[in-house]
């Protein structure tokens, strides 16, 4: 299963790759948590991503571009993967497109996570993350068994600095403007499947392993 997850920031992407990745069994690969490593490690691709990320602007194509082209020629990638948040912009799809086209390993799928913009920001503005393993929380629909620790690691949760208001509205015209049109490419591809992303997590799970069940078999 070859797999990219798309929607705007908040749709649920981060939770809903962790478990369809289990269910697949193959490696999830999220940018921006790649980037949040480098920015905790220190690292020159951290220094340079923070000033993009801070403002809600993506970091810039070449530098993402090839990232991903690194992480993909990794051996576990080998039966599949599937990536959370990339592409996210048309350039970075036709990226991808070629990286797949060479080593002879299409896509299968492209899940479109849809919700509504008032849920945005409920959920945005609720997140809170590991911030140590990544994983997130909400304050009212995903608590943590205890108040500010994570219950996969015991880290302690924090608000992602661009889960604040002002920069969450620029994530969302970035999304807006530059992410959106992915959807239209890959359902000029054949390649889209369209999931209401609303209610119980589990039940969004469910409803996506089943459509995406049925393009694989
Ligand atoms: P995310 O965790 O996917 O919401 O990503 C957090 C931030 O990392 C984004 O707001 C961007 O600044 C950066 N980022 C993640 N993925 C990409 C990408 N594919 N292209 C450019 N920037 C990205």
């Amino acid at each position: 299963m070859r797999l990219i997850l798309v929607g705007p920031p908040g749709a649920g992407k981060g939770t809903q790759a962790v478990h369809l990745a289990a269910h697949f069994n193959i490696p999830h690969i999220s940018t921006g948590d790649i980037f949040r490593a480098n920015l905790k490690s220190g690292s020159e691709l951290g220094l340079l991503a923070r000033s993009y990320m801070d403002k809600g602007d993506l970091v810039p194509d070449s530098v993402t571009n090839e990232m991903v082209k690194d992480r993909l020629n990794q051996e576990d990638v080998a039966n599949g993967f599937l990536l959370d948040g990339y592409p996210r912009n048309v350039l970075q799809a036709e990226v991808l497109r070629a990286i797949l086209a060479e080593k002879q390993t299409p896509l299968d799928a492209v899940l479109e996570l849809s919700i509504g913009d008032a849920e945005i920001i409920s959920r945005i503005s609720g997140r809170r993350t590991c911030r140590n393993c990544g994983t997130s929380f909400h304050v009212i629909n995903e608590k943590p068994t205890v108040e500010g620790v994570c219950n996969k690691c015991g880290g302690e949760l924090y608000q992602r600095e661009d889960d604040k208001e002002d920069v969450v509205k620029r994530r969302l015209e970035v999304y807006a403007e530059q992410t959106r049109p992915i959807i239209a490419f890959y359902r000029g591809e054949g390649l889209l499947i369209s999931i209401r992303a609303m209610g119980d997590v589990f039940e969004i799970s469910q409803r996506s392993i089943a459509a995406l069940s049925a393009v694989i078999s």
